[in-house]
């Protein structure tokens, strides 16, 4: 697919780079301890299918999406694996036990509604608990333990296949007290739950910045994301990743501009000197975040870095290419493999996630 390169911008996915990541978090676990892989958000922009489908041949043992239709996308895509909904709205019920996808429960109020659902519709579905110990986004906490333990009991149609609590600052030493705190009460909501059954479900807790910084904590599974797609979290890896992502584009056109005159709407970019741009064929609407806009982007045209100059426009973006050996047709890395999807996303006052997720559908994917 390489060879015959694409004209306009792409998104190469390095499958290779994805094993790769991979295998390098297997051997800092147990070889007993079950990965979950989160591919919600279109497996953080590289394309959903394609990446589950490399998943399965992997042995990864279990999937995450945010939404229930994310999930039958990837039953209807012939996925397999067991696939866990973090966030599923009570109009997917039907889909959940149609698709077999197991959705995270995290309220006693939304565990009564599950449940009613199922008796009444004589069916079970296997679910996983969402713990709050700490993070105060979705959960039970403390406090709920004992309405649910007695919704166990009221409601043997839903099977606990998981209990999970989710750290809020794995990625950052800082934290470390704190995190222990989540690790302990974790622990000990699980004991509570699991007394109450005579099965036991899997505990997990850490996601890609907990495996390494918190090995011992591993429990039976971990939520493995950003650092499957190889960008690392706070310098922790070293250089053991691979970026698995890399948006291109091409240069449409070169133009020589004469110092003072202007580039784009609003006239927001100025030539400080005599010298050239390159037109790009990315913007906004491929997800080329505006705030890249003058000067706060940069991207790699052979081997060197070009600043953006004036305003990102919606399909084009202008680089000041002066002093460059730049031809028309050339390749433009965005991010990616040469040039840090990290160090980008700083310079917007953003993180690499937010990023990837927002590569648009328009681009196109490219796997190899
Ligand atoms: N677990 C949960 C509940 C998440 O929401 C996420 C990602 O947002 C992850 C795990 C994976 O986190 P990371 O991409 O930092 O590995």
């Amino acid at each position: 697919a390489l060879q015959e390169r694409i004209h306009g911008t792409v998104l190469e996915i390095n499958l290779n780079a994805l094993r790769r990541n991979f295998t390098f978090y297997k051997q800092l676990l147990e070889p007993k301890t079950k990965v979950m892989v989160m591919v919600k958000a279109f497996a953080y922009g590289g394309g959903a299918t394609e990446i589950a489908h490399h998943l399965e041949q992997l042995k990864a043992d279990y999937l995450a999406v945010a939404y229930t239709d994310e999930g039958v996308a990837l039953r209807m895509d012939k996925i397999k694996l067991p696939i866990m909904v973090l966030n599923p709205a009570p109009e997917s019920f039907p889909n959940l036990i149609r698709h077999k996808l197991e959705p995270v429960v995290y309220s006693p109020s939304f565990f009564k509604q599950l449940g009613e659902y199922c008796q009444s519709n004589q069916s079970h579905l296997s679910i996983h608990l969402d713990l709050d110990t700490g993070m105060h986004r979705l959960g039970f906490g403390e406090e709920n333990l004992k309405d649910l333990v007695d919704l166990i009991q009221d409601y043997p149609e839903l099977h606990i296949a998981s209990c999970y609590t989710h750290l809020a600052g794995a990625d950052e030493a800082i934290h470390e007290e704190f995190t222990k705190k989540q690790i302990e009460l974790f622990s000990s909501m699980c004991d509570a739950i699991q007394n109450s059954l005579d099965y036991s479900p899997i505990r997990h807790a850490l996601n890609s910045a907990g495996i390494v910084r918190y090995p011992q904590h591993q429990f039976d599974m971990v939520r493995l994301g950003i650092g499957l797609y190889g960008v690392e979290v706070n310098g922790m890896h070293g250089s053991a990743l691979q970026p698995v992502s890399t948006l291109k584009t091409t240069v449409s056109q070169i133009k020589a501009l004469k110092k003072g005159q202007t580039v784009g709407y609003s006239r927001k970019g100025s030539m400080k000197r005599d010298g050239k741009i390159a037109t790009i064929a990315i913007g906004y609407a491929d997800g080329y975040d505006r705030r890249f806009s003058n000067g706060n982007g940069q991207v790699l045209i052979n081997g060197k870095k070009a600043p953006v100059i004036g305003n990102v426009c919606m399909d084009m973006t202008m680089v000041d290419i002066t002093d460059m050996e730049v031809r028309e047709g050339d390749e433009v890395i965005i991010y990616g493999e040469g040039l840090s999807i990290i160090e980008q996303a700083k310079s917007i006052g953003t993180i690499a996630y937010e990023l990837l997720t927002n590569i648009s559908g328009r681009v196109k994917r490219v796997y190899y």
